[in-house]
């Protein structure tokens, strides 16, 4: 359970506020999106007026998600009225992707698990040990005595999922599989999730093709690392978000203990994605790098570089932390 105060003072703060725009990371994943659409959903329920903004757009593979029609794409098409702006999944502000102006002059509340989160906001529900996001909103919505329906138990069902790996990684807890079995009572489409979140678009599995295909191993194959470019991109027609999960490749290698995948996602701009086994914590390395995350799974954006050498540091680093595992 997520330090009981901090539940208590963020749900009174959500009561609290009359128009809120809710936010997550950029290159949104199922917790983002879960988190977002199920909290925007029950707090409309409250009366409350909530825009949720998506600057990257909701993936195909998620726009079945009760609510994903209605977020907004564009900035300039965010209302300007003084709100309270809530930040989710992610504790840094560049990575909400909104303007500062007028938004970072207004009221922000911060509700994260990732460990290099430290609270941005006037109250914050920062909780490493959370599997997602998506689990400390449900134990906001209790706090609120929000009626959890159909669509809010499908919203946050997709983010437990997303971010366990459908409950297979380390942070899937006796508490998680409780809290899933919650939102399958509250009536989550598990089918409909499991379907929308596995259909793989044939862009997804010409770009998986490539990067099997670069894969490349190092210290006595306890390193992967493989990447794709701007080019390679443009050519299949996927963004960042269309690629989640393709660095599980790398990782399922057997003995690997670090595996890295470098997405050059603008012309000199490569966002990596870092993930690893017991010995070797990537929330760390992703910080040399101005990133954040999980030990077991994290990520960095490193802006003005070639691929080539984004690639060499990442590979770098990784056999400096290997050698010292
Ligand atoms: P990804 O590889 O994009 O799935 O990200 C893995 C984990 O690292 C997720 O929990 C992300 O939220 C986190 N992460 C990715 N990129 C960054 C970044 N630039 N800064 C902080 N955390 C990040
Ligand atoms: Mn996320
Ligand atoms: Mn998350």
């Amino acid at each position: 359970m997520a330090n009981n105060q901090a539940v208590l003072q963020m749900a009174a703060a959500l009561n609290g506020a009359s128009r809120l725009l809710l936010v997550a990371h950029l290159s949104p994943d199922g917790d983002s999106l879960g988190s977002l659409l199920g909290l925007g959903r029950a707090l409309m329920g409250l009366g409350k007026l909530v825009t949720v903004f998506v600057p990257d757009g909701v993936p195909q593979k998620y726009r079945f998600l009760p609510g994903a029609d209605a977020v907004v794409v564009q900035a300039e098409r965010l209302p300007r009225e003084r709100c309270t702006v809530v930040l989710l999944d992610c504790g840094e502000w560049q990575r909400s992707g909104l303007p500062p102006e007028p938004f970072a002059a207004f009221p922000l509340l911060n509700i994260d698990h990732h460990r290099t989160s430290t609270g941005i906001g006037q109250y914050n529900l920062i909780d490493k040990r959370a599997s997602a996001t998506g689990e400390l909103i449900y134990e906001l919505l209790l706090a609120l005595s929000v009626e959890i329906d159909q669509e809010v138990a499908t919203c946050l069902y997709t983010a437990i999922v997303g971010d366990t790996g459908w409950f297979r990684f380390s942070n899937s807890t006796p508490k998680v599989h409780r809290l899933a079995a919650r939102l399958l009572e509250a009536g989550a489409r598990q089918e409909l999730v499991n379907d929308q979140m596995m259909t793989m678009p044939e862009t997804y599995l010409r770009a998986l093709a490539v990067v099997l295909g670069r894969l490349t191993t190092f210290c006595e194959r306890q390193g992967a690392i493989a990447w794709l470019n701007w080019n390679d991109l443009q050519q299949f027609g996927v963004t960042a978000s269309d690629l989640e999960g393709l660095i599980d490749y790398p990782r399922s290698l057997p003995g690997v203990q670090v595996a890295a995948l470098v997405v050059e996602i603008a012309p000199r701009t490569c966002k990596v994605s870092l993930r690893s086994r017991q010995a070797i914590d990537v929330s760390d390395l992703a910080a040399e790098f101005g990133g954040g995350g999980h030990a077991r799974a994290a990520g960095c954006t490193i802006p003005d570089s070639e691929l080539d050498n984004c690639v060499s540091a990442v590979r770098a680093a990784m056999e400096r932390r290997l050698r010292h595992a």
